[in-house]
């Protein structure tokens, strides 16, 4: 029997609290930021599958501003991943002009908004990784039910990037408006995407942050992804090395080696993004000290 195909029905909210609205009130929908993840790869044609309705977020003005104040970077979540490049590496969080560099074509990131680069379920994308280290907030606007009130009333929050991909990420209907970057002590850092030879589909994103301070390190920080699950980092590790005197002595950098191939064990069928990381950390901090 022929399969009956309906196309989704398309809404242009122009407001937050209109966008909260209609999801709401739809029980089957999506968010439509850039599109370049909903509508598939061009290569297979593979779009994925719509809900019934499709809530697009294009005329939401308030999602694409941007502004920095006394205490950091306030990016709406509608700002494609090209008008940040744009911002400048210089007026940019340490590493992240390096870490948009190596998402896609510039035509991609022409489309591709922060939003939608965060929102998609069970994927970590390119700038997750280094967001968490630069402790980066996401944060959120739902409609929720309060005893008294007849309509659901709508409620702030706002989640640690580290918590994206967990129980208390993202829920349905919850509209991602808007990534707050604190400012940083950072003046070193690294982003690193290396694709293993002959393994397609793989990756590993390395991403560093250091305040190197006369001749010390004062603080570091690094974070580690596969693209798929969880982000590695080892807090004990950073705060055990931080203070050390530059250039690392050879026992820290052995010690530093050996922490990443603890954090790393989840990947032991990933040997080659293991050897990577622990290569990309020292030389890292092997440029750190020099
Ligand atoms: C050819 C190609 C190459 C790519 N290369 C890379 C790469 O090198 N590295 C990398 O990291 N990624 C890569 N990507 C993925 C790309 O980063 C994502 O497709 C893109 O960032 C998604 O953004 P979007 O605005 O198009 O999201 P959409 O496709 O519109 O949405 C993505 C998901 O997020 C949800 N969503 C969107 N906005 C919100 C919001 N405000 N609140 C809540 N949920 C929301 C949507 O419902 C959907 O589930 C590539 C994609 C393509 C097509």
């Amino acid at each position: 029997m022929a399969e009956k195909h309906t196309s989704p029905r398309v809404f242009f909210p122009r407001t937050v609290s209109e966008a909260l609205d209609l999801a709401n009130d739809q029980p089957d929908f999506v968010f439509w930021a850039g599109g370049t993840h909903l509508a598939g790869d061009s290569k297979s044609r593979d779009m994925i599958d719509l809900p019934r309705t499709v809530i697009a977020l294009g005329f939401v003005e308030e999602l694409v501003r941007a502004s920095r104040s006394e205490h950091g970077l306030e990016l709406g979540s509608m700002i494609t991943l090209d008008r940040l490049t744009s911002i400048g590496r210089s007026a940019l969080p340490t590493g992240l002009s390096e870490a948009l560099s190596g998402i896609g074509t510039r035509p991609l990131r022409c489309r591709a908004t922060l939003g939608g680069h965060l929102g998609r379920k069970g994927i970590v994308g390119d700038l997750a990784p280094l967001l968490q280290i630069l402790d980066s907030r996401i944060e959120t606007r739902y409609l929720r039910e309060r005893r008294g009130r007849r309509k659901p009333t709508a409620a702030t929050r706002k989640i640690p990037v580290s918590l994206l991909a967990s129980d208390e990420g993202l829920r349905k209907g919850e509209l991602i408006t808007r990534i707050s970057i604190p400012n940083e002590p950072w003046n070193f850092g690294a982003v690193k995407k290396i694709f293993p030879e002959s393994k397609p589909g793989r990756v590993l994103i390395f991403s560093a942050l250091a305040r190197l301070d006369k001749g010390m390190l004062s603080e570091w920080r690094m974070a580690l992804s596969d693209g798929l699950g969880h982000i590695l980092r080892d807090r004990e590790m950073e705060v055990g090395m931080a203070g050390k005197p530059l250039p690392l002595s050879k026992k820290d950098l052995d010690g530093m080696v050996e922490a990443i191939r603890l954090l790393t064990e989840p990947w032991s069928d990933r040997e080659y993004e293991r050897k990577a990381a622990m290569g990309l950390a020292r030389g890292f901090m092997i440029r750190a000290g020099s």
